[in-house]
C-alpha cells in the first residue's frame, strides 16, 4: 500500500530547447485520434503542436493522412480490442499506399501488448505516455531529451486552456492502472507553470484549468499546491483545478479557494467508498472520517461552492455493510454530483486478481441506490439556488436548445435561454437570475433576468 508520507520526492524537470529546422513535414498531412481522459486530450494537443511545427497539415480522416497518431487509453476493458480494430484498418490503408506511417501512443503504447501490436500491424512508432516527446524527432524536429516538455503549450480552446502541472502518481490504488502506465509523480517547476499561464492570459485565455492525476500533490522547490494556486489565481482571471486526492488536500487550499475571487468554488474530490474496510482494500490512504472533515472545511471555506466525487461500486469484497457506509457518506457530504463507476477489472491491477467478486445484479442495485441519493442531493442543492442572481461564465455559446451553457463562480452548470444569452460568446459573463433547477443543472429563462441584463 502506498503511503503519501513515504512518497518519493517529486522529480525536478529540465528541458533542452532546440530550434526546429524549416518544415520537414511540409506538404504532408497528419491525423491524430484520441481516446480516453483529459490527460490524453492534453497529450494529443502537445503532439498536435509537434506535427504542425514540423509542417504537417492536420486532417480528420485516416484516408487523407500521411501520418496517423493513435493516442490510446487503457482504462476500458476492451481497449486493446478497440485499438486492434483501428490498427487493422490502418494497416489496410498502408498496403493501399494511402497512409504512410502509423504511431501508437498513450496508455496502450506503454502496455505489455504494445510489442505484439507493433509486429502484427507494422506500427512505425510506439510511444508510452512518458516519452511522447520522441514524436518530435519522428516527424523531423530536433530531439528533446527531457521526459516532459513544459514549454509546449497546453490545450487551448479559445477562451480556456488546460495547463498540466504534474504527471504520474505516487499512489497504488488497487483498481488503477495509472501508476503503471504513467509512472511516478513528476512535478513541473512553479516558474514554468506561471510563465505559461501568463503567456496564455496575455494571448486572451480567460479560464485556466490546472491539470494532474493528483493535482493537489504538486510540490516543487519547497512550495506546495496551495502556493501555486495562489500564484496562478493572481495571474489568471478564472482558475480551476482537477483531479485532487483527499490525502493531499490541505485546509489551506480549501480556504484559498474560498478566499480568492478568481478561483472557481468547485471541488472534485474522489472518495471511492464510505467504508474504511474498502478504502483500506483500495489502498486509498485515508479513512471516511478524515474525508468528512475535509468536506466540513470545504463547506465552511467555500459557501455556495459545489462538490463532486468519484465512487466505485462493487470493488471485490464489498459487502452490503460497506455499501451502507457509502450511502451514509453520500448523505453526510451532500455531493452536488458524482461519477459512479461499476467496478470492472483492469489487467495489470491488483484488484483484477482479488477474490470476492460482487455479482452484477448486486452491483447494479447498489449503483442505482447511490445514483438516486446523489441526484436527490444535487436536486435539493440546486433548488436552493433558484431566485439567486449569478455572474455566469459562458462555456459554450450555443446548446442544442439554442441557448448557452455556462458556469457560476460556485461551479454550478447553468443552461441559459437564448433570449438571455443571445450574442454571448465563450469567455463572456452574463448576469442572470436562476429561474429553475434540475439535479444536474440550473436554468435561467426569460422573466428572471435582473435589471441590467447581460454584462461582459
Ligand atoms: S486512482 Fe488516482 S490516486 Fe489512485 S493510483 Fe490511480 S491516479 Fe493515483
Amino acid at each position: 500500500m502506498s503511503d503519501p508520507a513515504n512518497s518519493k520526492a517529486p522529480v525536478a524537470l529540465t528541458r533542452k530547447p532546440a530550434k526546429p529546422p524549416a518544415s520537414p513535414g511540409a506538404g504532408k498531412t497528419a491525423c491524430i485520434r484520441t481516446f480516453g481522459c483529459q490527460m490524453n486530450v492534453h497529450d494529443s494537443d502537445r503532439m498536435r503542436r509537434m506535427v504542425t511545427d514540423a509542417g504537417y497539415a492536420e486532417v480528420q480522416t485516416y484516408e487523407e493522412a500521411d501520418l496517423v497518431v493513435l493516442n490510446t487509453c487503457y482504462v476500458r476493458e476492451n481497449a486493446v480490442d478497440r485499438v486492434k480494430g483501428h490498427l487493422g484498418e490502418l494497416s489496410r490503408l498502408k498496403k493501399e499506399g494511402r497512409v504512410k506511417k502509423v504511431a501508437l501512443t498513450g496508455c496502450v503504447g506503454a502496455a505489455e501488448e504494445a510489442t505484439s501490436l507493433e509486429k502484427t500491424f507494422g506500427v512505425d512508432l510506439v510511444l508510452g505516455t512518458h516519452n511522447t516527446y520522441e514524436l518530435a524527432e519522428f516527424v523531423g524536429l530536433p530531439g528533446m531529451e527531457e521526459t516532459y516538455t513544459p514549454d509546449l503549450p497546453g490545450m487551448e480552446e479559445g477562451d480556456s486552456a488546460f495547463v498540466t502541472i504534474m504527471t504520474g502518481c505516487n499512489y497504488q490504488c488497487s483498481y488503477c492502472i495509472v501508476p503503471t502506465i504513467r509512472g511516478r509523480m513528476a512535478c513541473r517547476p512553479m516558474e514554468s507553470i506561471v510563465a505559461e499561464v501568463e503567456r496564455l492570459v496575455a494571448g486572451g485565455t480567460k479560464y485556466i484549468t490546472l491539470l494532474g492525476q493528483t493535482v493537489d500533490a504538486w510540490r516543487h522547490g519547497g512550495m506546495k499546491f496551495c502556493d501555486l494556486l495562489e500564484r496562478v489565481s493572481k495571474a489568471a482571471p478564472r482558475v480551476w483545478f482537477t483531479t485532487s486526492h483527499p490525502s493531499n488536500m490541505e485546509d489551506r487550499t480549501l480556504w484559498a479557494m474560498g478566499g480568492r475571487d478568481t478561483v472557481v468554488g468547485r471541488l472534485h474530490l474522489p472518495v471511492q467508498s464510505g467504508s474504511d474496510r474498502m478504502l483500506k482494500a483500495m489502498h486509498r490512504g485515508y479513512k471516511a472520517e478524515r474525508y468528512r472533515r475535509k468536506i466540513e472545511v470545504f463547506r465552511e471555506a467555500v459557501p455556495g461552492g459545489t462538490l463532486s466525487t468519484d465512487i466505485i461500486v462493487g470493488h471485490p469484497g464489498e459487502t452490503d455493510d460497506d455499501h451502507e457506509r457509502t450511502l451514509e457518506l453520500v448523505e453526510d457530504c451532500a455531493f452536488d454530483s458524482a461519477y459512479i463507476f461499476k467496478f470492472s477489472p483492469r489487467g495489470g491491477t491488483e484488484a483484477a486478481g482479488m477474490g470476492g467478486r460482487v455479482p452484477d445484479d448486486v452491483v447494479q442495485r447498489r449503483f442505482l441506490q447511490i445514483l438516486r441519493a446523489v441526484e436527490r442531493n444535487g436536486f435539493e442543492a440546486n433548488q436552493r439556488r433558484v431566485g439567486s442572481s449569478e455572474d455566469i461564465y459562458i462555456r459554450r455559446g450555443l446548446s442544442d436548445s439554442g441557448g448557452a451553457i455556462g458556469e457560476t463562480w460556485g461551479g454550478h452548470s447553468v443552461r441559459l435561454a437564448h433570449e438571455i444569452s443571445c450574442g454571448a460568446e465563450p469567455g463572456d459573463y452574463v448576469r442572470a437570475r436562476i429561474t429553475s433547477a434540475g439535479p444536474h443543472a440550473l436554468y435561467a429563462d426569460p422573466g428572471g433576468e435582473p435589471p441590467g441584463g447581460r454584462r461582459r
